[in-house]
């Protein structure tokens, strides 16, 4: 039993010291940190257990991070260490419980909290306030010296600001990269058919230990300083203290960091930040939590790895590694084949992922994925998740995408040689009409409760549903048909069918599925033409003047109400007395009816689809950009070339205060 366990604690040292120079050396990591810090968890807890295997190489022990070579290594004055991590607020009350302890009967004279930016550790060392050294972490107490590298940083500055410097400080903080920045940096390297990095601090990392310091300058990096190393100057209290100074001295420095009494403020601050992380325009993976007084740090000191006095409070992980079981392909309601990665199912923020798209088959031929391989899954905010890379090629053979539509064996095209995506171009391709009449009876669309996807599977294979309209010729009998049918529920979907004809034309017009029209377009076209009738006669010229609707939209509008087909479908549906007009009746009416409303940066008390929601409850229209047919711009926080614009055309710029008086 004991030399199984010894055995255990062996393998995980062993991967975990291999991940290690993967991602610390190579910059090339081939886990999600979720799982290297899941391995890393169940090591402490093994060797807790188990104190006879601990060994003081063991990574647990010790700061983890090699050396890269073609670098001069560098001592650091004092050493930099890791943060313990916690990944609950109850942990985090735990951790407080011991600072408070190890601080016997004193208070903790409140703390500083700062997000966590996900980015590389540096030192810099200046020198009566000359910037004399540049080194990474490395293994804590000797880095690689990077000098040459972090002066093309231009928010490092070379010489401090202002008159009084100490004759010498380690300002310690991390290079990262803007996540706007990274993602063009993925899109360039894409196109190169180059490796792309699985994250911005990947792609930070990578730059940083670049040989060529004019490569460097050439890569988006910034620091922020949050940390002191060594010191020798006028005496220095608090960590809020050395934050304000780092200002004055021109260091950028993380707006968003505050003192917090207590714990409460603390955990409130990580609360929120936990829900706005998406607001930050750099990736940040939790909240770092340090005790303000620098005479109660040292009371607390350091274990072998990290401070006593600080603490990460670490978020849900959003990248994850699994395995591809199987890749499916789906048929789109507009006939798009679609790729799907089945995979073994993983936790990833706090959600578990079992498929995810793969858009098309170039992007697996980019990926270069194989069935069987492991990859790096991401799922940010409420985004899809998404395959990031190959980590680890494991699938034997290249896959090879079907001939043939897999629900009616057409044959699949490209329609245009440029395009993407293949289609199936079977009209009468019963997936197609399955997704259309899921599409139709969606929440958003003509909100059809009780007609969902195994309905609708069952419906059209009776030969009931053959078309949208058909919807509206179903009978009670029809649908006694379905598995689990009895007559109450049958009779409540009919209800709901029923209640569906009532629903705006804004709604009508998305649920027809027309390419490129999505919720806000039709709400557009709907307030723009009033009625079904005028927008099936409207013609290019006519659309193209609204500008919310762009050259391709107002085609594939055109194309659609030219075909026969569609000409029988409105038909039927005015006939099953579908509404078909737009009640502006029931549209509140305020100062925003009828204007046209874009919205600019972040806003305090609304997200960005709750704002146009509200302008399109009373009759306005939102669009995505300015023009000089733009009644207002709604600037928040953090604006950028919206504002420039409608202040260049003479558009009306109101603030959030503004907007919401109008609402009121
Ligand atoms: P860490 O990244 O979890 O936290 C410590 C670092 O946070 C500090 O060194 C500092 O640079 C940084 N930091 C950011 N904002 C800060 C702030 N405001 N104040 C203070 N510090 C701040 O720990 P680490 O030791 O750098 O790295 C260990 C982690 O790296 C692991 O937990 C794991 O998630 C990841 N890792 C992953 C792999 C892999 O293969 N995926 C391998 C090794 C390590």
């Amino acid at each position: 039993m004991s030399s199984l366990i010894n055995k255990e604690i062996k393998e995980l040292r062993g991967k975990l010291r291999r991940y290690d120079y993967l991602y610390y050396v190579l910059s090339q990591p081939v886990v999600a940190d979720k799982e290297y810090d899941d391995l890393m968890r169940q090591l402490i807890a093994l060797e807790n257990k188990y104190p006879q295997y601990r060994t003081d190489d063991s990574p647990s022990q010790r700061l983890s991070g090699g050396l890269s070579a073609g670098f001069e290594t560098v001592k650091h004055q004092t050493g930099m260490f890791s943060l313990d991590n916690t990944y609950s607020l109850e942990e985090l009350q735990a951790w407080d419980k011991r600072v408070r302890k190890g601080l016997g009967s004193e208070e903790v004279i409140g703390y500083v909290v700062e997000l966590k930016i996900d980015g590389v550790s540096a030192n810099l060392t200046y020198r009566e306030g000359k910037f004399i050294l540049g080194a990474t972490r490395g293994d804590g107490s000797t880095g690689e010296n990077v000098t040459a590298n972090l002066k093309t940083i231009r928010s490092i500055p070379l010489v401090l600001l202002g008159k009084e410097h100490p004759d010498l400080i380690e300002i310690r903080g991390e290079v990262y990269m803007d996540k706007e920045d990274f993602l063009k940096i993925n899109r360039y390297r894409q196109i190169n058919t180059q490796d792309v990095f699985a994250n911005p601090r990947n792609a930070t990392s990578g730059s940083l230990k670049l040989l060529d310091s004019q490569i460097v300058a050439k890569r988006p990096l910034n620091f922020i300083a949050h940390s002191l190393g060594a010191y020798q100057g006028k005496s220095l209290d608090t960590q809020w203290e050395f934050l304000s100074l780092l200002k004055d001295w021109g260091l950028r420095l993380d707006r968003h960091s505050a003192f917090c009494k207590d714990m409460p403020a603390v955990i409130g601050y990580c609360r929120k930040w936990l829900a706005q992380r998406d607001q930050v325009g750099y990736e940040i993976d939790g909240i770092v939590v340090k005790v303000n007084s620098f005479k109660q740090q040292q009371d607390l000191g350091f274990t072998a790895k990290s401070p006593r006095w600080a603490v990460a409070y670490k978020f849900p992980a959003r990248q994850a590694t699994t395995e591809v079981l199987e890749i499916n392909v789906n048929v789109g309601r507009t006939g798009v084949i679609t790729p799907i990665a089945v995979l073994k199912p993983v936790k990833c923020s706090g959600v578990m992922i079992s498929n995810t798209t793969l858009h098309n088959f170039d992007e697996i031929e980019r990926l270069g994925l194989r069935v069987g391989d492991r990859v790096l899954i991401e799922r940010a905010g409420d985004v899809i998740p998404k395959v990031v890379k190959v980590v680890e090629q494991r699938g034997k053979q290249p896959y090879h995408k079907p001939q043939k539509c897999p629900a009616c064996q057409e044959r699949i095209v490209k329609e245009k040689a440029i395009d993407v995506a293949y289609r199936c171009i079977n009209s009468n391709c019963p997936a197609q009409l399955e997704r259309a009449l899921l599409h139709f009876a969606s929440r958003d669309a003509l909100d059809i409760e009780g007609l969902g996807e195994a309905v609708i599977a069952q419906l059209v294979k009776l030969g009931w549903l053959k078309s949208l309209a058909d919807i509206y010729k179903l009978k009670i009998n029809d649908l006694l048909e379905v598995e689990l049918f009895k007559e109450k529920k049958a009779n409540n979907l009919l209800k709901a069918i029923q209640i569906s004809k009532k629903q705006s034309l804004a709604r009508l017009i998305f649920a027809l599925g027309i390419r490129h029209v999505g919720q806000k377009a039709a709400y557009t076209l709907a307030m723009e033409f009033g009625s079904m009738g005028k927008l099936m006669r409207s013609k290019l010229g006519g659309l193209d003047r609204i500008p919310e609707i762009g050259e391709v939209m107002a085609g594939s509008i055109v194309g659609y109400f030219h075909l026969s087909q569609t000409k029988k479908l409105i038909r039927q549906l005015k006939s099953a007395q579908v509404n078909m007009r737009q009640e502006v009746s029931k549209v509140k009416i305020n100062a925003l009816t009828g204007k046209r409303i874009v919205f600019t940066g972040q806003l305090k008390g609304f997200s960005r689809s709750q704002a146009e929601g509200v302008v399109r409850q009373f009759g306005g229209i939102t669009a995505s950009s300015v023009s000089s047919k733009t009644d207002f711009l709604v600037a928040g926080e953090s604006t950028g070339t919206k504002f420039n614009k409608a202040k260049e055309l003479g558009v009306k710029i109101i603030n959030e205060k503004e907007f919401r008086e109008m609402i009121k």
